[in-house]
């Protein structure tokens, strides 16, 4: 399997399409999903080429990995959330729809259920929830 580079998250890295950016540094980019299963629900990837786990390198997953925990902890704080899941998903089989590599966080409360996948967001909303991230990172 080889690296698209017409993908959708190598467009926002690229600047060609918009999305709401809540943290970056030198090999990372983390921005919030558009289809959020829970509020403050973001993708962190990595700002070079991988598909996903299966073909990134070992410095590309402890950059991902570091910016995962930075965002985990902050997201969790900004939503006063009791917990956080991390999932990412390896090639269709596994579930994945875009192939760069990204991890999904989403903040968790006790008790609430993630929404459907493949429902499009409320836009005034995910901004306000990329505010609060960023604000708390
Ligand atoms: P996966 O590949 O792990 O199954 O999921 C891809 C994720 O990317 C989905 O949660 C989906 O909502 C999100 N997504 C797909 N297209 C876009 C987009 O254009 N912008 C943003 N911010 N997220 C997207």
């Amino acid at each position: 399997m080889t690296y698209d580079p017409e993908n959708i998250f190598a467009k926002i890295l690229r600047g060609e399409i918009p999305a709401t950016r809540v943290y970056e540094d030198d090999e990372t980019l983390a921005f919030m999903d558009i289809m959020p299963r829970a509020d403050g629900h973001l993708l962190v990837i990595p700002k070079t080429p991988c598909r996903n786990t299966l073909d990134a390198s070992p410095a590309q997953l402890e950059a991902v990995i570091r910016t995962v925990q930075k965002l985990a902890i902050a997201s969790k704080a900004a939503f006063d959330a009791d917990g956080v899941t991390i999932q990412q998903f390896n090639e269709t089989a596994g579930g994945q729809e875009v192939f760069h590599l990204h991890f999904h966080v989403l903040p968790r409360l006790d008790g609430v259920a993630l929404r459907p996948a493949g429902q499009m967001g409320d836009m005034e909303a995910i901004a306000k929830h990329g505010d609060m991230i960023r604000a708390a990172v």
